[in-house]
């Protein structure tokens, strides 16, 4: 059996195409049920859908072999003991710095709201620059228009949810999409199962991404 762990959301929607090609199409809709384990038209995988930032813990731990997860997930995780052996091209998006449009913030000892709290700290650090970064769950275009920050870091896609709340996105941290990894022992273990599901899948990703150009 292989137990492939995937992010919720965006990513779910974009792999389960992916997945399909390989005959792994969930026989539960996890929007309408409560199983949290979803077996597949596959006898011999299952998956596991959960929020993003736990996706490294489930593999690392070896509670799935596989997972599929953000780029930016996986830096802020910093997992040393995964393998990424495959860019999906999917969910794609953009870790950036915003602030609100036209404010200033040259020299300005800032505080920065995020979800992201290690790379934007390592992302400052490394520009030489001084912040307090405030640690947020969700809805951070919020902090700059009450006062609670004066930047943030984000994931931006069209940008849509910034101009909204009159922000705007400044400097680039990360380009991202969502990779596959897996589970250290599990590429020992069970070696045969992982590594031709990992061929079949960058087989997929290839032809994906001559089929839309
Ligand atoms: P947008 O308005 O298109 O720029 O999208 C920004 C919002 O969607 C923010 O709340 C982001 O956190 C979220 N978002 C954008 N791209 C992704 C992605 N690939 N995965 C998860 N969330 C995303």
């Amino acid at each position: 059996m292989l137990t492939i762990a995937i992010s919720k959301g965006r990513i779910y929607e974009e792999a389960m195409p992916l997945l399909a090609v390989a005959d792994i199409i969930p026989t539960v809709d996890p929007e309408k049920s409560r199983k949290l384990i979803l077996p597949t038209s596959r006898d011999d995988v299952q998956l596991l859908v959960i929020r993003a930032a736990d996706v490294p813990t489930y593999v690392e731990y070896g509670a799935a072999d596989l997972g599929i997860a953000g780029k930016d997930v996986l830096v802020e995780y910093g997992a040393a003991d995964l393998y990424e052996p495959l860019d999906l091209g999917i969910a794609k998006c953009r870790l950036m710095t915003a602030a609100r449009v036209g404010d200033n913030l040259a020299g300005k000892r800032m505080r920065v709201a995020t979800k992201y709290v290690k790379t934007a700290q390592r992302y400052f650090a490394n520009k030489g620059m001084q912040v307090e970064v405030i640690k947020l769950y969700g809805s951070m275009e919020l902090a700059p228009l009450v006062g609670l920050a004066d930047c943030i870091v984000d994931l931006v896609d069209t940008g849509n949810t910034l101009r909204a709340n009159g922000m705007e996105p400044r400097d680039l941290i990360m380009n991202v999409s969502s990779r596959l990894i897996v589970n250290k022992a599990a590429m020992k273990m069970k070696h045969q199962a992982v590594s031709e599901f990992i061929r079949q899948l960058r087989l997929i990703v290839s032809s994906a991404v001559i089929e839309t150009g």
